[in-house]
């Protein structure tokens, strides 16, 4: 059976108060019925005493009672005995037996069928005997009266206990049901953007609404970038294959110069969807953080030279003067050389292509400094630079500031480059200006093989 936090609670209580009242109420009862009887045996002995003063054997044997002399008062009954038991004087109540033993000087509960009774023999030094009984059924039936509605009391507190703990917790639920409809409602619709109304309260239903808020916005985030990476990295795709299309029907209408000038276009374009399609996977395999690192220890110097190697030639076409400046230090890190190339020539890669065309002199200088275990590389040119707006953002997927200058990017480099540094425990800055140039600074330090999620 399932039962609500305030229906459990309100059980809980009535259960316990129902065995902590009951305890106490059969421990008071019984105090009490001990006291009763205390009282009335004292009285039952006090009567039988008194009893034997007054009578006496005159001189014939017979056995006289004073005038004043009680026979019964308040429930107790006297009788006079002789040695064997029987009745001298005075006479038993009808449901008392009466061949029940001398036993002086003893407190005893003889079970009279209807009641019990208490009974007390005291022995004269005459030679007879007083026995005072007393019926307990007066002092039962007032013991059971108490037990009743004091029983009757326990219930009542325990049933109000219980309700008023259902409508405590009533009240103090409510809160949570507020949250749970609102949460509700967030999930039907699909409305991640909605936010919980947060109580002005500062305990745990507030931090509770703050917990589901701060959860509804990363799942809005990454829902978001989900849609916002899978539209662009279609478009991203749709272009390419678009010209790629167009360039087959004109390679197929066209004659043999034709032909062949499409074929270099389809090339150039199917390398640009390369180039696109290796990314989004390595940024896909990233972000899972199933991108494992081959660690090595690494020379960045070297590194920064394989690098100005490879790019030497598009530098030379495009006029640009790549140079790696000497430095003293030849800082080592422990990292992957594959990636940490692919950032290197990466940051030089764009300071070529994003060159000033209107400057006699352009150049790129790469440099390296540091110390073993951390090494910073430093891609500085004096090209088109960065509007200062545009900044913050380089270093999002598919971001291109201008995505009419360099047409073979696809805005995936610098993401990816963030991720190597980041994957190498650093991270990458930029300081441009638009117009007069830009240096990136990539940091590296040691990596370890297993990667977090980028
Ligand atoms: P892309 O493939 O477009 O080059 P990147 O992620 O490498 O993508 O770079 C993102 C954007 O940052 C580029 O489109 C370009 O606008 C800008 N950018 C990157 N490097 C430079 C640089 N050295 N000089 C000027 N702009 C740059």
């Amino acid at each position: 059976m399932k039962l609500t936090v305030r229906a459990r609670l309100g059980a809980s209580i009535l259960i316990i108060s129902l065995v902590l009242m009951g305890a106490a109420m059969v421990t008071v009862l019984h105090s009490y019925r001990a006291i009763g009887l205390r009282d009335a045996w004292a009285r039952v002995e006090d009567m039988a005493r008194d009893a034997e003063d007054d009578a006496g054997y005159d001189s014939r044997g017979r056995l006289v009672l004073d005038d004043d002399v009680v026979m019964y008062a308040e429930g107790i009954t006297v009788v006079y005995l002789d040695e064997n038991g029987d009745l001298l004087r005075g006479a038993y109540p009808l449901s008392f037996p009466d061949d029940v033993a001398l036993a002086i000087g003893e407190d005893r509960r003889i079970n009279g069928g209807a009641s019990h009774w208490l009974v007390y023999d005291v022995a004269a030094n005459d030679g007879f005997y007083v026995r005072a009984l007393m019926s307990t059924y007066e002092l039962d039936s007032g013991f059971y009266q108490m037990a009743l509605i004091s029983g009757g009391v326990v219930v009542l507190f325990a049933v109000l206990m219980a309700i008023s703990a259902w409508a405590m917790a009533r009240r103090a639920f409510r809160p949570v049901s507020e949250l749970t409809r609102h949460a509700d409602s967030i999930r039907g619709g699909g409305q991640l953007g909605a936010r919980l109304p947060v109580p002005d309260t500062h305990d745990e239903i507030a931090r509770l609404a703050e917990t589901f808020n701060a959860m509804f916005a990363r799942l809005d985030e990454s829902f978001r970038a989900e849609r916002q990476f899978t539209s662009d990295a279609s478009h991203e795709l749709r272009t390419p294959v678009g010209a790629i299309l167009a360039q087959c029907e004109l390679g197929l209408l066209g004659d043999d110069a034709e032909r062949l000038q499409a074929l270099e276009a389809i090339y150039q374009r199917a390398q640009h969807m390369s180039t696109l399609v290796n990314r989004l996977l390595m940024l896909a395999r990233a972000e899972q953080g199933r991108q494992t690192l081959a660690i090595e220890p690494l020379d960045v110097r070297q590194l920064c030279g394989f690098a100005c190697e490879s790019l030497e030639d598009s530098a030379q076409e495009a006029g640009v003067k790549l140079e790696l400046l000497p430095g003293g230090d030849a800082p080592t890190i422990n990292g992957d050389s594959a990636l940490v190339v692919s950032l290197i020539t990466n940051l030089i890669g764009n300071a070529i292509k994003y060159r000033d065309p209107s400057k006699p002199e352009r150049y790129v200088r790469v440099s390296v400094t540091g110390q073993d275990g951390e090494a910073r590389v430093s891609v500085a040119d004096n090209g088109i630079g960065i509007p200062e707006e545009h900044l913050g953002r380089v270093f999002d997927r598919f971001y291109r500031v201008d995505s009419a200058r360099g047409g073979e990017g696809v805005g995936l480099g610098l993401c990816l480059s963030a991720w190597i540094a980041r994957a190498h425990g650093g991270g990458i800055n930029v300081d441009s200006r638009a117009g007069e140039g830009s240096t990136f600074t990539a940091t590296l330090r040691n990596a370890r093989a297993e990667q977090s999620r980028s």
